[in-house]
C-alpha cells in the first residue's frame, strides 16, 4: 500500500526531532495489516477502514468491550489510525493508580464511532459502545502537528505525556512502558491536575455518543465458529 498520507512530518522546521524512519515506515506500510488479518469483514460489522486524519485536533476514544473479559481500548490518534491498548481495569482519575495497558494493534481512524456487537466465533466477539472520547494533545503542544510529532516520538521512547479533553476523562495522562515485561506491557497514569479524583470515574457507564450502557456478554452466545487462539482483542 503506497503512503496516502504525509502526516505533515518532515515538512516544518521546530525543535522536535523527527521520528527515525522506521517508525513512519512501520506507520504507513504496516500499520493495519495485523488489524485486517484478525478479522473478517464480512461477519464483523467493524470498520475495514483506511488511514485517515481528523480534520484540526487530534482525537482519543475509549470503548468498553464486553469480550472474554471485560475492558477498556484506550486509543490515540496518531499517524492515521488509533494507537491502541487494552486497559484491564480502566482509566482513573486517581494518580496513584497505575492501570495495565496492553498495546494492541493500531485500529483504522474510523474505529472512533464504532458501538455495536461483534458476533461470536470473530476476534473480540461482544458488545462496545464509545465509553469518552474527545480532543487530546502532547504536553509538548497543542498544535496538531507538533503534537504529534512530540507523540510519535513517546511512543517510540515508550513514554507519552498527553492532555485529554473528554465528556469523562479530563487533563494530562501519562502512558509508559514497562521494564522487563515484554515490549506490549504499559502503564496507564493519570497525572496530579486539577482534574485528578479519587472518585470512581467508571461510575460513569453510558456511552458518550448514544448514551446506551454497555450489553455485558451473553455465555450462551459462545457458539458458532471455532474460536481463534490468538491472544484476546
Ligand atoms: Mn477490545
Amino acid at each position: 500500500m503506497p503512503a496516502k498520507t504525509n502526516s505533515g512530518m518532515g515538512t516544518f522546521k521546530d525543535p522536535i526531532p523527527s521520528p527515525p524512519l522506521t517508525t513512519s515506515i512501520e506507520g504507513r506500510y504496516m500499520s493495519l495489516t495485523t488489524y485486517k488479518k484478525k478479522r473478517n469483514f464480512a461477519r464483523t460489522s467493524e470498520p475495514a477502514g483506511k488511514k485517515k486524519k481528523s480534520a484540526h485536533e487530534l482525537i482519543f476514544v475509549v470503548q468498553e468491550h464486553s469480550a472474554t473479559n471485560l475492558h477498556y481500548d484506550f486509543r490515540l490518534e496518531m499517524d492515521g489510525v488509533l494507537k491502541s491498548w487494552a486497559v484491564p481495569k480502566g482509566p482513573s482519575m486517581n494518580p496513584e493508580d497505575k492501570r495495565l495497558a496492553m498495546k494492541v494493534e493500531d485500529h483504522p481512524y474510523d474505529y472512533k464511532d464504532f458501538e455495536g456487537t461483534i458476533p461470536e466465533g470473530e476476534y473480540g466477539a461482544g458488545n462496545v459502545i464509545v465509553w469518552d472520547t474527545g480532543p487530546y494533545h502532547s504536553i509538548e503542544s497543542e498544535d496538531p502537528k507538533e503534537s504529534e510529532k512530540a507523540l510519535l516520538l513517546g511512543l517510540k521512547k515508550g513514554h507519552i505525556s498527553f492532555i485529554v479533553e473528554g465528556k469523562k476523562l479530563k487533563g494530562e495522562f501519562a502512558l509508559v512502558q514497562m521494564k522487563g515485561r515484554g515490549e506490549n506491557a504499559w502503564l496507564l497514569i493519570k497525572k496530579g491536575d486539577k482534574y485528578a479524583s479519587d472518585k470512581d470515574i467508571l461510575a460513569k457507564k453510558r456511552s458518550v455518543l448514544t448514551g446506551k450502557a454497555l450489553k455485558m456478554r451473553k455465555k450462551n452466545e459462545k457458539t458458532g465458529p471455532k474460536r481463534r487462539t490468538a491472544p484476546k482483542n
